[in-house]
């Protein structure tokens, strides 16, 4: 999708600090990282949102699900991790293309809400 920030960074229009890529997806660090470890897991397809999930993706998302221990165990993270994914304005999504947080690198708490 042409004015996509996250499409950009998978077509290398502008930059990302990419920590895996393959055919299908892209794990690049965010830019305003919330952890010692903060990637961006995304599919290179353009699918805006959790909400914009077809059948036809499936197989797609749950490629990205396997993939999730390896691109974590790559960055070190091998006392766990939560993934995290915002949508819609309730769940405080800014860039309306689906992304996975992975964040980790620290002992964190629960519940995490904030509307801070
Ligand atoms: P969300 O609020 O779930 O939509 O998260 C969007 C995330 O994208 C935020 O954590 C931003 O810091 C991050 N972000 C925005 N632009 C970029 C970029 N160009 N490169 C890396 N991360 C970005
Ligand atoms: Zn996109």
């Amino acid at each position: 999708m042409s004015d996509c920030i996250f499409c950009k960074i998978a077509e290398k229009e502008i930059p990302g600090n990419i920590a895996y890529e393959d055919d299908k997806i892209l794990a690049f660090h965010d830019l305003d990282p919330q952890g010692p470890v903060h990637v961006l897991i995304i599919p290179k397809k353009h699918i805006a949102s959790l909400d914009d999930v077809a059948e036809e993706d499936q197989e797609l998302l749950g490629y990205i699900l396997t993939k999730v221990k390896d691109i974590a165990k790559d960055l070190g993270l091998v006392n766990g991790y939560r993934l995290v994914v915002n949508c819609g304005a309730d769940g405080f999504q800014t860039v309306k293309h689906l992304h996975f947080h992975l964040i980790g690198g620290l002992k964190m708490g629960w519940p995490p809400f904030t509307n801070k």
